[in-house]
């Protein structure tokens, strides 16, 4: 299986989504047309129940899954602005992307807040897609409770290339996904950083998926990455 995580970050109003499920749609074929890969939508947390509800019907989108950018640390209770695993049930959320650059550079989040992030998508059973850079990979796994790595999809996130245009080399990645093995055991791995329809190809002979930002906002880029 392969997977293909498309991350709006803060894009997007409500009718841009809604504009995006309809060329999604209308597209269907198209991203339906492998049965060994898995699209994953990463809407703004406003968005999610829409998108949410457009997804439901399963015969219709049998391959497309829904992800959340960020969870809470926290469990559900006295939180403000907090989304909880609790906020999140009967959305069908199956993946939380955690411990983002992004989080991690303007929201200061450390290793031990992705660590107690990933407690509560494992409990609630959501897989954890955790985000790691070369100089955090074995700290971020020390940080995560053991028997939680094998549910974690890990995604190498070199900020050098998120969203910079600055590719790198697929043979680069296959040695940070020995490295990434070597510290959470036989996971599942993934790619992000300027990941277009020209290069993904490269990426997914090297490893079990690819984590798009700038390239999934366009339907048209989008299809013609997948
Ligand atoms: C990302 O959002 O994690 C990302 C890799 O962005 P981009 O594809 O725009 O580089």
């Amino acid at each position: 299986m392969k997977y293909i995580f498309a991350n709006w970050k803060s894009n997007k109003n409500r009718k841009d989504a809604e504009h995006w499920m309809d060329e999604f749609d209308k597209n269907y074929a198209h991203f339906a047309s492998h049965e060994d890969l898995e699209i994953i939508i990463a809407p703004p947390m406003p968005s999610l129940m829409f998108i949410s509800n457009r997804l439901l019907d399963r015969q219709k989108h049998p391959h497309v899954y829904l992800a959340v950018q960020d969870l809470s640390s926290y469990p559900a209770g006295s939180y403000t602005g907090a989304v909880s695993t609790v906020n999140l049930e009967g959305f069908n959320v199956k993946y939380a992307i955690l411990g983002h650059s992004e989080r991690r550079n303007y929201f200061e989040e450390s290793d031990m807040d992705v660590a107690k992030k990933v407690d509560q998508a494992v409990e609630a059973g959501i897989t954890p897609v955790v985000c790691v850079d070369e100089d955090y990979i074995e700290s971020q796994a020390y940080a995560i409770d053991k028997k939680h790595h094998k549910k974690c999809i890990v995604a190498y996130e070199p900020l050098s290339a998120i969203g910079t245009g600055d590719e790198m080399n697929p043979k680069k990645v296959v040695e940070v996904v020995n490295r990434i093995r070597k510290a959470f055991g036989d996971v599942r791995v993934i790619y992000g950083g300027s990941v277009d329809g020209d290069n993904v190809k490269d990426y997914l002979e090297v490893c079990d998926g690819v984590l798009v930002g700038g390239a999934s906002l366009k339907v048209d880029e989008f299809k013609r990455l997948v």
